[in-house]
């Protein structure tokens, strides 16, 4: 029988919306207008935003000029390729092998040509391949727009972001950075760092979906993301959704304040640990890599993803698998695969992510669900 989803270890996918995130959202539907209107009632539509405008920005280390707030994440993305292309003149973009489908379908999108930077074992994106692409790039004396995540949103990898600012930084090509799986979890420092942009999302972090920004640094201020009605500086049209920007803002500026990870981090230990009682021949992805700590993706070769995750959730526990499609397929993850991970392993790839409200009782609940899932299956080949 189909038990109720008590145990969420997916917020990657998505977190919980925090109590102020709720309650800011709440209280600006209230607000009747639209934040263009120069009367009062507008006005006190644009001063919400703009607190909201000041916390992301803050949270970021980005000015707030630099924060042009979106429809999400993807939106941020797909925009920052298809203007950054026509804006800054790009001749081609070099994306690693390992982005969100947000940055591959936006680059693909463009029509230029793209160079993929592939993954070492360890879920690093190859610096050397970096370099020599950026080189050929610079012989051919094209302008290259550089599209890397900061965080994987699969493994947790963390990229050396600084060591590609070195490499992209003092040439004439661009920067965009995907902060996603970064902003809130680690400082991300906009206005100090060399990028030139960066997407951030609400829903990571505690806000509600469909709101997120793009970080532009003022060089790049001519990307237009939506033309229209002259919103967010002109940079993109569309009435503002003022209520779900005040949540943005009011969870950038709580998140910090109850995500604490270290704590996370000894949840992420105890589930490795566990999975060790299920035999030698599993597989933690990125584990030799440096990682976040709040994602284990891992493999038990024995049970495919897509049959441990229907056995999960009956036992009432959500996660995902390497790879989520929409469709609610599981589809094979193209970041294990560019880490060398072979097909079969891949396909049993099960990600776990925890976060704000995660305990170590949901770390007990999954093993012990996945312990019976297992047996389960264990009993059904034997008979
Ligand atoms: N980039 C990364 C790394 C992500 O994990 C996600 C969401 O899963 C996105 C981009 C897209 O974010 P949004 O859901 O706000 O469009």
């Amino acid at each position: 029988m189909m038990t109720q989803t008590r145990v969420y270890l997916d917020h990657n996918t998505s977190t919980q919306m925090l109590p102020e995130a709720r309650a800011a959202l709440v209280s600006a539907l209230d607000l009747t207008g639209n934040p263009s209107s120069v009367h009062a009632p507008g006005r006190a539509l644009t001063a919400v935003m703009e607190k909201a405008r000041d916390r992301v920005a803050n949270a970021a280390g980005a000015t707030r000029q630099q924060v042009i707030f979106t429809g999400s994440a993807t939106e941020a993305i797909t925009q920052a390729i298809a203007g950054g292309a026509k804006a800054l003149d790009i001749d081609e973009i070099i994306v690693s092998a390992g982005e969100h489908a947000a940055v591959l379908k936006a680059a693909e999108a463009t029509g230029l040509q793209i160079s993929r930077i592939g993954l070492l074992p360890n879920g690093l994106v190859d610096l050397e391949a970096l370099r020599t692409a950026l080189d050929v790039a610079s012989v051919k004396d094209h302008i290259a727009l550089v599209a890397i995540h900061m965080v994987n949103n699969e493994t947790g990898i963390v990229q050396p972001l600084t060591a590609i600012e070195t490499l992209v930084g003092p040439t004439k090509h661009f920067l965009l950075v995907d902060a996603v799986q970064a902003f809130g979890k680690v400082p991300v420092d906009f206005a100090e760092r060399a990028a030139d942009m960066m997407a951030i999302s609400a829903h990571k972090i505690g806000g509600p979906a469909g709101v997120g920004a793009l970080l532009v640094k003022a060089h790049c201020d001519e990307v237009r993301l939506i033309s229209g009605g002259g919103q967010e500086q002109g940079r993109r049209g569309g009435t503002e959704p003022v209520a779900l920007i005040a949540a943005f803002g009011a969870a950038a500026e709580a998140f910090g304040q109850v995500y604490d990870m270290d704590r996370v981090a000894q949840l992420t230990d105890a589930l490795e640990q566990g999975l060790k009682q299920f035999g030698n021949d599993g597989e933690v992805f990125g584990a030799d890599g440096p990682r976040i700590g709040n994602v284990v993706n891992f493999a038990i070769p024995e049970i495919r993803a897509s049959v441990a995750m229907m056995g999960l959730d009956l036992e009432g526990v959500a996660v995902s698998s390497g790879s989520a499609c929409s469709s609610g397929k599981v589809g094979r993850s193209h970041v294990l695969t560019s880490m060398g991970v072979p097909p079969e392993l891949a396909d049993c790839a099960l990600r776990v992510s925890f976060g704000w409200s995660s305990t170590p009782e949901d770390v007990e609940a999954f093993l012990t669900a996945f312990e019976k899932v297992l047996r389960q299956r264990r009993k059904g080949q034997a008979a």
